[in-house]
């Protein structure tokens, strides 16, 4: 069944059914302009349009935790929280973002509470907490548990709980519909609407939109060992870059310490919360010698960071599995947890260990090695969720664009993300975009405004030209390749995909220089790009093929690669997760910055927010 106002006009449509979309979705059903608009008899129109089924978006393999000082288990307070979020970032960190970030944070955890998420729980009955990396009490001086978790399933909860009340408020879906274009109006200054591929039908829609929220999530497929799921192909900040905008801080990436050997699929940071050690070749708990005081539980880019030094010194260990292969993992000894607790608290790590590894955590030490986990920068955002463009002097916002979730940079993670504050990113930051939403869509609702004559059914409205040119395109990828004999006949995206994720794990990932940078955007401009803009699908069905939207994902990580490589080469310090080893200090100076780089342009640089602390020098 296809949506309601398809070929219509709607108030608003939602790209993405993860935590940062079905939060957006559920705030603006709540909110009370809707309901007044509702009691006045006027539906709004709202779609979330999602390429997954939305329960298999990426927010239900969260694992660890959603940080929020609750105090449920020690002493905690927000003002602890916004510390450790700005110095986690280091200090990158829109301080006025993470502010909200920390203040908001237990309200938006009792929230997901009274929704149906079931939060582990202490002896009596409050929701239990545990230590996450970097979060302390008292401004850094110790440890503290601020994770609000479920077993080691915190995600799945809660991307279940959302779109369960989604569904019980009636929020409708394109399910399986690949958006591929982000439109604008001629001039570029308000949103238009976006083109969307419905797979199961094969068709191409023109969707006009009087506001569009971007909440595709990150972009880990950038690399070859990555944390995260096939779709996550950063397709929303690929879009915003084809219609001519900017992202901020997209040379960020976070590496997560305990990747699988050698399928980067993560362990959680909880595995070392309850107890888990991180050990050389020589068996040392090396971490204490890197990090003294917090030793595993560090920053993620410090313990990744430390786990590539005691590679580099030849302290690696083999995977069991390939024992001639190369020595680039460390190893992760669990086996001082109980094992009754471990499968208690860490039910998902022992199954992936042992399912995946073929070892047993209670006995065995797990080769691990760090995996791209988290995309810091993304689409540049206010912290009302609206979608602006910086010239150099000041924000200019794109009237009816919204972000949210991984995709977005409100900048509360700064140069690096702290565990636990993404899902509280993309559900705090989801529902503030949902409710500013809410406010535009009460002010002229569709159906009672109408529908404005520039925007639908006009010779050159911009989505029915998009559209077109969609289709046209679509034809020219299901014709196949022109010439069979071609040597690149054969070619097909997910080499294309795995060649790129080698390029940029050797370029960039955990540390980087100028030579290293330059090689891969080398590669990229005379091999990857041109292989990518030759590929064409090999089945000419346009229902349910699936190698047509890996045409477009592996395109846009083609685009967004050529976004990092030059945010990665114009800063010249090394900060938070982006480590230089030709410039290894922080500059205040220069760089604390945020890039802002539309494709094929050098970065502007904007001021970093700060409101009440200024920059310290790094102590860990
Ligand atoms: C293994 C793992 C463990 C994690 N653990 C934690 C943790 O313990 N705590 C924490 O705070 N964070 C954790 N994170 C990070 C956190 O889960 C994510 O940052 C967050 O869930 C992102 O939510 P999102 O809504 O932005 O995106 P996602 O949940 O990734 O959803 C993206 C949505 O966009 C849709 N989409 C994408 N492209 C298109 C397109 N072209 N057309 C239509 N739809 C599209 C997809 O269908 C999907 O519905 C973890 C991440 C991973 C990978």
């Amino acid at each position: 069944m296809s949506p309601k106002h398809i070929e219509d006009m709607y108030d608003a449509v939602i790209v993405g059914a993860g935590a940062a979309g079905l939060s957006a979705a559920l705030a603006v059903l709540r909110s009370a302009q809707i309901a007044r608009l509702r009691d006045e008899g006027v539906d709004p129109r709202i779609l979330v349009i999602s390429k997954l089924q939305p329960l298999r978006s990426h927010t239900g393999s969260a694992e660890g935790g959603i940080a929020a000082s609750l105090g449920n288990v020690e002493q905690d307070e927000w003002r602890w929280h916004y510390y450790d979020t700005v110095k986690g970032g280091d200090w990158l960190v829109d301080q006025d973002a993470a502010a909200l970030l920390a203040q908001y944070a237990p309200e938006t955890v009792i929230n997901l509470e009274r929704d149906g998420v079931a939060f582990s729980r202490t002896g009596d009955g409050h929701i239990a907490q545990r230590r996450f990396g970097g979060h302390t009490r008292d401004f850094g001086a110790e440890p503290v548990r601020r994770a609000a978790y479920a077993a080691d399933r915190v995600g799945h909860q809660i991307l279940h709980t959302l779109w369960q009340q989604c569904v019980g408020a009636g929020v409708e879906f394109a399910e399986e519909w690949h958006v591929t274009d982000l439109v604008l109006d001629s001039d570029g200054e308000r949103v238009a609407g976006v083109v969307a591929f419905d797979t199961h039908k094969g068709v191409t829609h023109a969707v006009h939109a009087r506001n569009v929220l971007l909440a595709t999530g990150g972009a880990g497929r950038l690399f070859h060992t990555t944390s995260n799921s096939w779709d996550l192909t950063g397709d929303g900040m690929a879009l915003a870059l084809t219609a001519g905008l900017q992202l901020e801080d997209i040379e960020f990436v976070q590496f997560h310490p305990t990747g699988l050997a050698h399928t980067g699929i993560l362990l959680s940071e909880a595995a070392r919360a309850e107890g888990g050690v991180l050990r050389n070749a020589d068996g040392e708990a090396f971490m204490e010698r890197y990090a003294p005081g917090h030793a595993d539980l560090a920053a993620r880019d410090v313990v990744s960071r430390s786990i590539r030094a005691e590679i580099d010194a030849g302290r690696g260990v083999a995977d069991p599995k390939d024992p001639d292969g190369p020595r680039d993992c460390v190893w992760l000894d669990m086996t001082g947890i109980d094992a009754d607790h471990m499968e208690a608290v860490l039910p998902q790590v022992s199954e992936t260990i042992r399912k995946y590894a073929g070892l047993d955590p209670v006995h065995d030490w797990v080769p691990v090695k760090p995996t791209a986990h988290y995309t810091m920068g993304g689409i540049p955002i206010g912290t009302d969720g609206v979608v602006y463009r910086w010239d150099g002097e000041e924000r200019h916002p794109v009237e009816g664009l919204f972000a949210a979730g991984e995709c977005s940079c409100v900048s509360v993670h700064g140069a690096n993300r702290l565990g636990g504050n993404s899902l509280l990113d993309a559900c705090l930051f989801g529902t503030q975009a949902g409710r500013t939403l809410a406010d535009r869509i009460a002010d002229a609702p569709v159906a009672v405004a109408g529908i404005d004559a520039d925007m639908t059914s006009d010779a050159d409205d911009p989505v029915d030209t998009a559209a077109a040119a969609r289709r046209d395109d679509i034809a020219a990828l299901l014709a196949g390749p022109a010439d069979a004999d071609d040597p690149d006949a054969d070619d097909n995206p997910y080499r294309l995909a795995a060649d790129l994720g080698a390029v940029m794990e050797q370029a960039l990932a955990v540390r980087c220089d100028a030579p290293s940078i330059a090689r891969a955007a080398d590669e990229l401009r005379d091999e990857l790009r041109p292989r990518a803009e030759r590929l064409r699908a090999h089945e000419s069905a346009p229902t349910f093929n699936q190698e047509l939207t890996a045409i477009w994902e592996v395109r846009h990580l083609v685009d967004l690669a050529g976004v990092m490589l030059a945010a990665s080469d114009a800063r010249h310090e090394s900060r938070g997760s982006l480590c230089r080893t030709d410039f290894p200090e922080r500059d205040d100076e220069r760089f604390l910055a945020h890039s802002m780089t539309a494709a094929g342009e050098e970065p502007l640089w904007q001021p970093v927010h700060i409101v009440d602390m200024p920059p310290q020098e790094r102590s860990y």
